[in-house]
């Protein structure tokens, strides 16, 4: 069982898949064929990139996706030479050939995910419904989750709890996850965190280009100057549109609607993102993002575990997006899943080792993040409580109305 269909979910669902004689996959959120907007998962509002590495690691799991991405309007973006970085000292050298990104609007790379998922005969797909507590099994076990029904007519919006049983039980619930109150439920410890504010902001939406507009770039990055925090950034995304998005990392409140999104470009270290966005048509809403948490539950430390029980994804490791590699860590964790259950053979006894195996894989990604020179001015924030969740849509309403 694995709860929460983001990419660790879908990509936990996708390993799992080849060991057991069913996978169910429980999403809170509609999980409906196709691209649209979840309530769960706020951040497919910003340009998302799959790097090189994940999407090698989905091939691997599902093979030919790359090709599906690419087939629903994902943008193969050559690097460099597809893209435009300009800083202070002018444009960099575009030459040389480096790994190529994906670039898509974030429903549309879960929409082609579920898919490749759900083609799975062995796999379930049980949508609207929010998964609420672990159910405790004999000798340290998990035996499966309770589950409430989403109610439109009820007064919390959800229907009555039900257990579900299950051999094993993979959270991928994400940054909001609760994993650590429904450990502390079944009596379990919940685990250190180690976190670190991040002050950077970001602001997104979305393009139609100018009619006619041609150029010899197809993604722009601009850079601060040193001592200036501001960054911007267009990539191409399905539909021929683009998804743009201006980051601050001094906290500064993210522009909120495209008249405060021009000024803000206009202010970037070069006109250019400015000029082509000031003559280009607005698709949507500028949606903002706050300084959202590069954040570590040390699961991986707990001395006391529930055997069948495993958090994945940002659930786990929760990386700070400027690094764009949270859909890469997730993918490579389900590598790792995969490669421990074929040589182990079965779930059973397996989750001390996964867990640790897990913490391994994402260290360096984690370290990326909070090597000198790029640790966030905030200190480190060292927690033995489970941790409260964030409200999933609280931090990223629109800043305007959509138009
Ligand atoms: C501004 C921003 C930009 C980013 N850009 C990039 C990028 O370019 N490249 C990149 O690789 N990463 C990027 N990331 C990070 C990326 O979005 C995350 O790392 C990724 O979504 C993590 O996937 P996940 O499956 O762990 O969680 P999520 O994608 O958050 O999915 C969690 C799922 O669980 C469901 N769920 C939650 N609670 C429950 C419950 N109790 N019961 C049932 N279902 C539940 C939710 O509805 C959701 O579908 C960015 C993040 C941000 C904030």
């Amino acid at each position: 069982m694995v709860i929460g269909s983001g990419p660790a979910g879908l990509t936990a669902a996708g390993a799992l898949a080849g060991f057991m004689d069913r996978v169910t996959v429980i999403e809170r959120d509609p999980a409906a064929h196709g691209p649209f907007r979840r309530r769960g998962v706020p951040q497919a509002r910003h340009t998302h990139t799959l790097t090189a590495a994940a999407q090698h690691g989905l091939d691997e799991l599902f093979p030919g996706i790359a090709r599906d991405l690419t087939a629903a309007g994902a943008v193969r973006l050559r690097m460099p030479e597809d893209l435009l970085v300009l800083g202070p000292a002018g444009p960099l050298p575009r030459s040389g050939g480096g790994p190529a990104l994906l670039s898509a609007g974030r429903d549309l790379i879960d929409a082609v995910l579920r898919d490749r998922v759900r083609a799975d005969p062995k796999v379930t797909f049980l949508q609207e419904h929010e998964v609420v507590s672990l159910e405790p099994g004999r000798h340290d076990t998990v035996e499966g989750v309770w589950v409430r029904a989403r109610d439109h007519s009820a007064a919390q919006g959800f229907g009555p709890r039900r257990p579900i049983p299950a051999d094993f039980v993979v959270d991928a619930s994400g940054r909001t996850s609760r994993a650590p109150r429904w450990l502390a439920g079944i009596g379990y410890q919940p685990p250190w965190e180690t976190a670190f504010a991040t002050r950077t902001t970001y602001a997104s939406t979305v393009y139609a280009p100018p009619v006619g507009h041609v150029a010899d770039w197809s993604a722009l990055l601009l850079t601060g100057a040193p001592g200036d925090p501001r960054q911007g950034m267009l990539h191409p995304v399905e539909g021929g549109r683009w998804s743009v998005t201006l980051s601050a990392a001094d906290g500064a409140p993210p522009p909120a609607g495209h008249a405060e999104l021009l000024r803000a470009a206009a202010a970037l270290c070069h006109p250019l993102l400015h000029e082509v966005i000031h003559a280009a048509t607005p698709l949507g809403p500028v949606y903002g993002c706050r300084r959202p948490e590069h954040r570590w539950r040390h699961y991986e430390k707990l001395r006391r575990w529930p055997d069948r029980f495993l958090v994945v994804g940002d659930a786990f490791v929760t990386l700070d997006p400027a690094h764009g590699h949270g859909m890469t860590s997730a993918v490579e964790s389900a590598l790792v899943l995969g490669r421990l259950l074929a040589a182990h053979g079965t779930t059973a006894g397996l989750s001390h080792r996964l867990r640790r195996a897990l913490a391994q894989q994402l260290a360096p990604a984690w370290a990326g993040g909070t090597r000198p020179g790029r640790r966030p001015p905030r200190p480190s924030v060292r927690t033995r409580r489970p941790s409260c969740p964030i409200a999933s849509d609280g931090s990223n309403e629109p800043s305007e109305p959509a138009t």
